[in-house]
């Protein structure tokens, strides 16, 4: 799944490519995509043509894209989904639920092979209550050791003795994290996936902020990780597979000590981590 390096790698990218184009039309293939407005009233190629998009952002894994009307498109990958370059005359790829053409030519194909993301249109003064749940971002100016313990071991990040490897992942806390970066930071922190969040001592708090941030930026530096799906804009991988300390390395020895990696089940997800290195105190 897309996790924070990764949309914002795509979000990088579709900068460079249809900022400041006109929409020449705009097609949605599969209906089930459009989760906003719910009554699904809006004719979704009516709402885009002869539009530009004026600015793309990110908020956790969410990408919100500026119309120049002041309407907006909200687009979330979920597990398989992706943005492919294309042009005009390509034959349709596979899969494609939603698809762009723009006056120079370029056309934008929106995949999803098993469409758990989602597309939401707002009017221009519409609130968008879907991003009001988000959570600080490791990326966001903000993201310090304070307000990681004032998010995650409040009440709210420890309460029923969650481990840390759940609470992390845990969107309206910290946003943008998943399963990878969650076990790649806490290896880097020294931190055991399974302990309690709010056991964590202030010197665990001040390494965990601190390893989150600068996972998230070496990882954005390679284009994300590529483990299944994921593909930039071009169709090809992101790179930081290769600089994977624990993420999917069971059974392999730690980059750092030799001892074999484990993995655990927390959440009904896997994590993975070095018993040596990330040692319970
Ligand atoms: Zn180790």
């Amino acid at each position: 799944m897309p996790e924070l390096p990764e949309v914002e790698t795509i979000v990088r990218e579709l900068r460079g490519r249809i900022l400041g184009v006109q929409i020449t039309e705009a097609r949605l293939l599969k209906q089930d995509m459009l989760k906003h407005p719910a009554e699904r009233k809006l004719d979704f190629g009516q709402f885009l043509i002869s539009k530009r998009f004026t600015s793309i952002e990110r908020r956790g894994k969410f990408m919100i894209f500026a119309l120049d009307d002041g309407a907006k498109v909200i687009g979330h990958l979920g597990m398989t989904g992706k943005f492919v370059s294309a042009s005009d005359g390509m034959p349709d790829p596979n899969h494609l639920c939603s698809q762009y053409s723009f006056s120079d030519g370029s056309r934008l194909d929106h995949i999803d092979v098993r469409r758990f993301g989602r597309l939401e249109l707002y009017q221009p003064d519409e609130p968008m209550t879907r991003l009001d749940h988000i959570g600080i971002d490791p990326l966001d100016p903000g993201f310090s050791a304070e307000a990681v313990k004032s998010l995650v071991f409040s009440r709210q990040g420890n309460r029923r003795k969650r481990a840390i490897h759940t609470v992390l992942m845990d969107q309206s806390l910290i946003s943008g994290v998943g399963n990878i970066y969650a076990a790649e930071a806490l290896f880097r922190a020294g931190i055991k996936p399974d302990r309690f969040a709010g056991r964590l001592t202030k010197a665990e708090q001040v390494r965990l902020a601190a390893a989150l941030r600068q996972v998230m930026l070496d990882s954005l530096k390679e284009g994300g990780t590529t483990v299944s799906d994921y593909r930039r804009i071009d169709d090809k991988p992101g790179n930081f597979k290769n600089l994977l300390n624990v993420y999917e390395r069971a059974g392999k020895p730690c980059r750092l000590c030799g001892t074999e990696i484990k993995r655990i089940r927390l959440g009904g997800r896997s994590a993975y981590y070095c018993g040596t290195c990330q040692k319970n105190k």
